[in-house]
């Protein structure tokens, strides 16, 4: 078939790439605040009408656009923002690829006003249908106005993709919640069928309530502050708790160089950080800013710029994994929100995070107000009496798996209360209910302990420290093994021969596709180590890194730890309760079981006084 080929129209071209940039009313809204803000503004003003689909304005007090400029500014591939090369290497700003407003102008009633603040006057341009108008001149504060009116009104096709209006209204107000977070310093309204709706003030990234104000006081009330550099990247924002987890990924932020984007491999590190923490099934919630040298992401490699290209993503989610991992380490039973972040350089919470309180174990609704537990009633302060012996008692349990399970440090300089000794955070215990839960008394009110879910995370803990110190062994295999595999697979298995080794796998080349194990893991050698190390190369392969036989590894050490906690049902002494209160003091990650289940809750007098309608 022999085609005539001809060039297309200009029109057809801005609405081809409107295909890309243009899904529906929140991808507007998307473009426009961000020229805004690249322009400088401090306030952006956001009209909507019918969740954007009949009207959407938006004026902002920015650089403004100088008159003669009108028509470039809405002409394809006409940016100030960059010019060679080399910028576009090193982009600071949202936009750069010239496309936005010619684009959204292509489908809809366009109107682009302006000054600029050395301009007498303000000027106008309309575009209807691709077509622009005369730049007339128009009163305008300065600053910039754009209106985008009947969205789609000549793509009928687009159209009939747009939702109903409350839905196209919840897109928007979630982009905007997105930019609300990274941009504290911009001041945003928004109105809807010309009601205000939304407003958020201006303010400092972490001295205002902005945080409380677009994810709710529950996140902003448990989140942890996490500020870590190193190797030229910065991550800094805010991580949920593991008591706190979604059932779904929806509060999940993150930011590079102050751009909204998604990214799977930083994604996969921060799961990985909440590895054995986090209930299984469970997402985790975070507000996260990644820093690092414009020159070393690539943020051109999509239309809508939703995705970037890290130059070197290995070393990005490793940074991500580990100062992740340290935050997480730190979330030990007993310590208030402000102080897990100690680790890791934290600074205060936002206001609306304090005072903190955790008695509702699982993040979210239910409970109802466990409010200021400021300290007010002098403790009761039990005596803590023969500690070591008292481990020694617990740990010598029921018969059977104790083996496993490391000896108790026979010394750790236990609290000897006396009339001024502060109270330790988990209190002294008072009594056992039902076998089940230790109750202690600490300087704020009740704290209740599941004995065997925190025991249990006890055991984990050190059997993975006394294993962290030994490596993972390799076990040699008596017929090494054959194994099949896809080229990709085989190629990775190749260039990352060291990697496998320090995992426990010796593993050589036996042709295109296929494989010579010598040697597995030796702590796995009963699990199925052909699996494994198939999942392995497609960690490596995808993410450079594996944390598989460590999962792996952790596992099977969780299984051993859980046989050699003790049971429910067994009568602790008041010695043995402190014994483990203390250690859940000083043991990682203690405020969550094996399994991501809260090991403990805690009720202050003043909850309590509530119940009982005291002091009204
Ligand atoms: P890009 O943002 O990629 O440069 P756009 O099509 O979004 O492309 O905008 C084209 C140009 O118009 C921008 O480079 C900028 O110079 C100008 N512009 C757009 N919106 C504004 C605004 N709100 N204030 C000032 N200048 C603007
Ligand atoms: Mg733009």
């Amino acid at each position: 078939m022999s085609a005539t080929i001809r060039p297309l129209p200009e029109i057809l071209i801005n609405q081809i790439a409107a295909g890309e940039v243009v899904e529906r009313p929140a991808s507007v809204v998307k473009e426009l605040v961000e020229n805004a803000i690249d322009a400088g503004a401090t306030r952006v003003d956001i009209e909507l009408e019918e969740g954007g689909v009949r009207l959407i304005r938006i004026r902002d007090n920015g650089s403004g656009i100088a008159a003669e400029q009108l028509p470039l500014a809405v002409s394809r591939h006409a940016t100030s923002k960059i010019a060679s090369l080399d910028d576009l290497e090193a982009v600071a700003t949202l936009g750069f690829r010239g496309e936005a407003l010619p684009s959204i102008a292509s489908v809809s009633r366009f109107t682009l006003a302006s000054r600029r603040a050395q301009d007498e006057h303000g000027s106008a341009l309309q575009i209807e249908g691709g077509k622009l108008g005369e730049v007339l001149p128009r009163a305008h504060a300065p600053g910039t106005t754009v209106e985008v009116r009947e969205l789609f009104y000549n793509v009928p096709a687009r159209r009939k993709f747009l939702r109903a209006e409350r839905t196209e209204l919840g897109h928007i107000e979630e982009w905007l919640r997105s930019l609300a977070l990274a941009r504290p310093d911009v001041e945003l309204r928004v109105s809807h069928n010309g009601k205000a709706s939304r407003r958020y003030k201006p303010g400092d990234l972490y001295s205002d309530a902005r945080l409380g104000e677009t994810l709710g006081e529950d996140f902003a009330n448990q989140a942890v502050r996490v500020d870590h550099s190193g190797a030229g990247l910065r991550l800094h924002g805010w991580i949920a708790q593991p008591h706190y987890s979604r059932a779904s990924t929806d509060q999940q932020y993150l930011y590079v160089n102050g751009r909204s984007v998604r990214d799977r491999s930083v994604a996969h590190a921060v799961k990985m950080a909440y590895g054995d923490v986090l209930f299984h099934g469970r997402q985790p919630a975070y507000v996260l800013f990644l820093e690092l040298d414009p020159t070393r992401v690539d943020v051109n490699v999509h239309p809508a710029k939703h995705e970037v290209r890290f130059r070197d993503s290995r070393l990005v989610h490793d940074f991500v994994y580990r100062t992740l991992k340290d935050a997480l380490a730190d979330t030990r039973a007993g310590m208030a929100a402000h102080e897990i972040g100690a680790g890791v350089e934290a600074q205060a919470l936002p206001q609306a995070a304090t005072p903190w309180s955790s008695g509702q174990p699982v993040g979210g609704g239910g409970g109802g107000g466990y409010g200021n537990w400021g300290a007010q009633q002098s403790p009761l302060g039990l005596q803590v009496a023969d500690a070591p012996a008292a481990y020694a008692a617990l740990y010598a349990g029921p018969a059977g798996s104790q083996q496993s399970l490391p000896p108790m440090p026979s010394e750790r300089g236990l609290p000897v209360t006396s009339a001024d000794a502060g109270v330790p955070p988990l209190g002294y215990a008072v009594a056992q209910l039902h076998g089940i839960y230790i109750l202690a008394e600490n300087a704020e009110g009740l704290i209740v302990v599941d004995m065997h879910a925190a025991h249990e995370r006890i055991g984990y803990e050190r059997l993975k420290h006394a294993h962290d110190g030994i490596g993972l062994h390799a076990q040699p295999l008596l017929v090494p093994i054959t194994l099949a595999v896809g080229e990709r697979e085989a190629d990775t298995a190749e260039r990352e021969a060291e990697t496998l080794i320090a995992l426990g796998f010796d593993v050589t080349r036996a042709g295109p596709g296929a494989l010579h194990v010598r040697s597995i893991p030796a702590l796995l050698a009963n699990a199925e180590p052909e699996g494994l190390l198939r999942d392995v190369l497609g960690d490596l392969r995808e993410h450079g890194q594996s944390r598989r036989v460590a999962t792996a590894r952790d596992e099977l050490l969780s299984t051993m730890a859980c046989h050699g906690a003790v049971r429910a049902n067994r009568r602790l002494t008041v010695p043995e309760m402190n014994a483990l209160l203390r250690d859940m003091e000083i043991t990682e990650r203690s405020g969550q079981c094996n399994h991501g289940r809260p090991t403990w809750a805690r009720f202050s007098l003043a909850e309590i006084d509530r119940w009982f309608l005291r002091g009204r």
